[in-house]
């Protein structure tokens, strides 16, 4: 194992050793108003170039292993913050953000649920869902700006198996191998428990390169999970809901997953 995933395991077992859910393991302003033709030419030009370089994160992220894209932040955290950037600027066009209807979905249900959330960086904060409800909530994501952050690749979180009673993918299922999020949710849930996830209506256009929810939905069936409700009614997203089936699935068969469409950006 290499000494950064060796320093990154001793920080989470520093920051997490309390909990049983764990595995052990400059400002320009004044010269603004003086330079106003330049600097707002500079800012048009400095925003092109951010857009442009969101556009190439995003491309990366759908087009990668969540193990690349891991490597990928840590190499250089600032592309996180520049990807964040670009992603609050697109999302804020949104009528709704399918986390807000998730945060009413978990308000409806028990505090006393213990939550994961996989991609836990929104447009509205960090760790949204964590500061949003009353539950214990555990919020991953590739980088950690936030001392309640871990920063993992969730195919490989420190979560203790049958330890979570809600798993939330919000708009998370980037990478090409999203298959293994779902399977390290089955993992961490306990029987019984919520699997909730948000997706870009447009990966699933049948007609235009997208998977077939019906498909997908499917597949997530077939490693053990009962689909409860889909929900269709909001414009730029899906959202299903899935319970972990009670009963362990003995024998593992070989499940066909659809691909999900990368979600592009245009240059506006
Ligand atoms: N849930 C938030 C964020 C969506 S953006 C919201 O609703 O707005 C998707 C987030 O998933 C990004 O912060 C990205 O870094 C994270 N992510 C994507 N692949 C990941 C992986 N393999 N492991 C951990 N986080 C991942």
């Amino acid at each position: 194992m290499s000494e950064r995933n060796n320093k990154r395991k001793r920080q989470r077992n520093k920051r997490f050793k309390e909990d049983p859910q764990i595995l052990p393991s400059p400002s320009h302003s004044s010269k603004r108003s003086k330079l106003k033709e330049p600097s707002s030419f500079l800012d048009k030009m400095r925003a092109r170039l951010s857009g442009g370089h969101f556009r190439m994160i995003n491309e990366k992220l759908y087009t990668c292993t969540g193990e690349e894209a891991l490597d990928y932040f840590q190499g250089e955290p600032s592309l996180f913050n520049l990807y964040h950037a670009g992603y609050k600027s697109q999302m804020s066009n949104w009528p709704e953000q399918p986390v807000n209807v998730i945060i009413k979905w978990l308000k409806k249900q028990s505090p006393s649920f213990v939550i994961a959330d996989f991609g836990c960086v929104s447009i509205l904060g960090e760790a949204l869902i964590a500061k949003s409800v009353k539950n214990k909530v555990f919020s991953l994501d590739l980088v950690s700006n936030d001392p309640n952050v871990i920063a993992c690749d969730m195919a490989n979180s420190p979560l203790v198996s049958s330890s979570i009673d809600v798993a939330v993918f919000c708009l998370s299922l980037m990478g090409t191998n999203y298959q293994s999020y779902l399977e390290e949710s089955y993992r961490v849930l306990k029987p019984g428990g919520y699997l909730l996830i948000a997706e870009v209506k447009s990966r699933f256009d049948p007609n235009n390169g997208g998977a077939d929810p019906e498909k997908f939905s499917n597949a997530i069936s077939e490693l053990g999970f009962k689909s409860v409700k889909q929900d269709f009614s909001n414009k730029m997203f899906i959202l299903f809901y899935f319970t972990k089936k009670e009963k362990q699935i003995s024998k593992k068969k070989e499940i066909e997953w659809p691909m999900l469409k990368p979600c592009l950006y245009k240059r506006r």
